[in-house]
C-alpha cells in the first residue's frame, strides 16, 4: 500500500515520530500478509496530540463559517482525487469487497460535503423573557473531541464521527482501529495536510492493541478533552461511556446490534429475499445494522427460505478485488472463531444449516440456518459474520415480541405490502431505526442514526451531530425590566 510513514502520527499540522519510533504491522485478512507498518503511539504521543488540538481550538472556533466549510469541501475534493488509495486501503487492510470499498469511499466524500453545510446550522433560539430581556439559547462548540472508530467501515465511520463536530468549530483527535489505521485515519491526515487545514484542528493517533487501553483512557480522561465520539462494540463503548460519565463529559456512543428483518405474510417475497441477502451478507455481515435475525411468518416461511437459500448459493466468495466475489474474508481469527462458535452452538441445539457453515482461512461461507430459537447464542449475541438465522413465528404479535427480545436495539426491517401495518410494526419495535420494505442496513447523511438499549446513546449525522457536539448556553441582555427585591437595591 502507498504509505511511507511507519512510525509517524499527525498532530499540530505535521507528521511526527512517535516515542521510541515504535511501529506495528497491519495485516491483509485475505492473504494473511503484512500490508503496511504504521506508528504505535503511546501515552506521551496522545497527550501531545490532545494539547495540539486544544491549542488550535479558539482560532478554529473563531474562523469564519465559510472558511471552515471551505476546508471540508477541499478535503472532499482531494479524497475524490485519491479515491483509488482509499479503495486499496479498504480492500487490503479491511478485507472489503471492492464494490463495498468504492461505495464507502464515495459515500465518505458525500459525508464530508454534507458536514461542510452544517457550519451554518449551529442554530439557537430567541426565547420569550418574563422581564423583557433579550434571552438567547446559543450553541457553542465543546472544544477538543476524541474520536475512536471501528474497522468495519473505517473510513465512513471515522468521518461520521468527526466531520460535523469539526465543521461546527471543535478540534479533533482521531484514533482509528488498529486493524484499519490507514483508511480509518492516517490517509485522512494526508488529505487534511494537503488542503492546508490550520495546525492542530485534525490530529490522528494510531496505536497497536498493546497501547490501546493507555491511549484510549487518555483520550477520555485528559482534562482538555470535552467530548467523545465512539463507534465500536458494546463492551468497549460501555466502558468509555461510564468513564466519560464519571468525568461529566458528553459521549456519543454508537454500538453493536442484533437487528431483525420481519417478513409478514403479505410480503413481496422477492423483495424480502433481496433485503435479507443484502442485509445479512454485505461485507460478510460485519455491519452494526446487519440483518442478524430473520423473523418470518409461517405462512410464507417455506417459499422465502427456499428462495433465500438459492440466492445465497449464488454469492461468489474469494478475492475481494474481484467484482463477482462479493464475500471476502472476516477481519481476524477472533471474529472467525466467534462466528463458528455461534453456528456450532445453534446446530448442537437443534438448528439446521441449509447452506454454508464451513470456512477456509478467514473466508466463512455465506450460511443460512433454520430452526433458530431464543435459547441459542446465535439468537442473542452479535454474530458479525455472514450468517442468516431464520426464526419462524405464527403471527405479527409474536414477530414483534421476538424482535424485541434482545439486549440490542439498533435498526430493523419490515417487509409487507400493507404500508399501514408496516408503520404500526415499526412503531412497536424497540429500536433507534426501522425501515419498512427495506433491509435494516441503511444510512443517509442527514438522518438521526443511532440505537436504543445496548446499541448506544446519542445520534450521529447532520443536525443531530450538531446537538451532540455542541453546548447549549443561555445568554441574556437585560434592558431595565428586571427588578431585584428592595433590600438589594441601593
Ligand atoms: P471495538 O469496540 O473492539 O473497537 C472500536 C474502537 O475502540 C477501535 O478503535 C479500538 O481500537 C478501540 N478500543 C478498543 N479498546 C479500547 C479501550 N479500552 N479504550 C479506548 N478505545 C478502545 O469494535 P470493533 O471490533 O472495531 O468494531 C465492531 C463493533 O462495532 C461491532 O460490535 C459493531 O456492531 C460496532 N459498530 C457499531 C456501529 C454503529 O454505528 N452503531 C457502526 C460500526 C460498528
Amino acid at each position: 500500500m502507498n504509505f511511507d510513514k511507519p512510525s509517524q502520527i499527525f498532530y499540530a499540522g505535521s507528521w511526527r515520530e512517535v516515542s521510541n519510533s515504535a511501529s506495528f504491522a497491519v495485516n491483509n485478512p485475505a492473504s494473511g500478509e503484512v500490508c503496511a507498518r504504521v506508528a504505535d503511539a503511546s501515552l506521551e504521543d496522545v497527550k501531545n496530540a490532545i494539547s495540539a488540538a486544544a491549542d488550535a481550538s479558539e482560532s478554529w472556533r473563531d474562523l469564519s463559517h465559510s472558511r471552515r466549510a471551505g476546508f471540508l469541501l477541499k478535503a472532499a475534493d482531494t479524497m475524490e482525487q485519491r479515491q483509488q488509495d482509499f479503495v486499496d486501503a479498504l480492500v487490503e487492510e479491511g478485507g472489503s469487497w471492492i464494490g463495498k470499498a468504492m461505495f464507502e469511499t464515495a459515500y465518505s466524500v458525500e459525508a464530508l460535503r454534507s458536514a461542510a453545510a452544517m457550519v451554518f446550522h449551529m442554530n439557537g433560539e430567541v426565547l420569550p423573557s418574563e422581564y423583557g430581556k433579550v434571552s438567547l439559547a446559543v450553541r457553542q462548540p465543546l472544544g477538543v473531541i476524541s474520536v475512536i472508530s471501528p474497522w468495519n467501515f473505517p473510513l465512513l465511520l471515522s468521518i461520521r464521527g468527526f466531520a460535523v463536530a469539526m465543521a461546527i468549530g471543535n478540534t479533533i483527535v482521531l484514533k482509528p482501529s488498529e486493524e484499519t489505521p490507514l483508511a480509518g485515519g492516517l490517509l485522512l491526515a494526508e488529505v487534511f495536510a494537503a488542503v492546508g487545514l490550520p495546525a492542530g484542528v485534525f490530529n490522528v493517533v494510531s496505536c497497536s492493541r498493546d497501547h490501546v487501553k493507555q491511549v484510549g483512557d487518555e483520550m477520555i480522561a485528559n482534562p482538555l478533552v470535552r467530548g467523545i465520539s465512539f463507534t465500536g462494540s458494546t463492551a468497549v463503548g460501555r466502558q468509555i461511556a461510564s468513564k466519560a460519565g464519571s468525568l461529566l463529559k458528553k459521549a456519543c456512543v454508537e454500538l453493536g446490534g442484533k437487528d431483525a428483518l420481519i417478513i409478514l405474510d403479505d410480503a413481496d417475497i422477492g423483495r424480502a429475499v433481496n433485503a435479507a441477502t443484502f442485509g445479512s451478507f454485505m461485507h460478510q455481515g460485519q455491519i452494526c445494522m446487519s440483518v442478524e435475525r430473520i423473523i418470518v411468518l409461517e405462512a410464507v416461511a417455506e417459499e422465502f427460505t427456499r428462495r433465500l437459500v438459492e440466492n445465497v448459493k449464488s454469492l461468489g466468495m474469494g478475492d475481494p478485488t474481484s467484482m463477482s466475489d462479493v464475500i471476502g474474508p472476516l477481519i481476524n481469527e477472533k471474529q472467525l472463531k466467534n462466528v463458528h462458535d455461534q453456528v456450532t452452538d445453534a446446530v448442537q441445539n437443534g438448528a439446521e444449516i441449509l447452506t454454508g457453515g464451513n470456512y477456509e482461512g478467514l473466508f466463512y461461507e455465506p450460511t443460512v440456518i433454520t430452526g433458530v430459537r431464543p435459547d441459542m447464542k446465535i439468537f442473542r449475541e452479535e454474530t458479525f459474520g455472514p450468517v442468516a438465522p431464520i426464526i419462524t413465528v405464527a403471527d405479527v404479535d409474536e414477530a414483534i415480541a421476538m424482535a424485541n427480545d434482545s439486549e440490542y436495539g439498533l435498526s430493523a426491517g419490515i417487509i409487507t405490502r400493507d404500508e399501514n401495518k408496516g408503520m404500526e410494526v415499526a412503531r412497536r419495535l424497540e429500536t433507534g431505526m426501522a425501515h419498512i420494505n427495506d433491509s435494516s442496513v441503511s444510512d443517509e447523511v442527514n438522518v438521526p442514526f443511532g440505537g436504543v438499549k445496548n446499541s448506544g446513546m446519542g445520534r450521529q449525522n447532520g443536525r443531530y451531530s450538531v446537538d451532540e457536539f455542541s453546548e447549549l448556553r443561555w445568554i441574556t441582555l437585560e434592558r431595565g425590566g428586571r427588578h431585584y427585591p428592595p433590600p438589594f437595591n441601593e
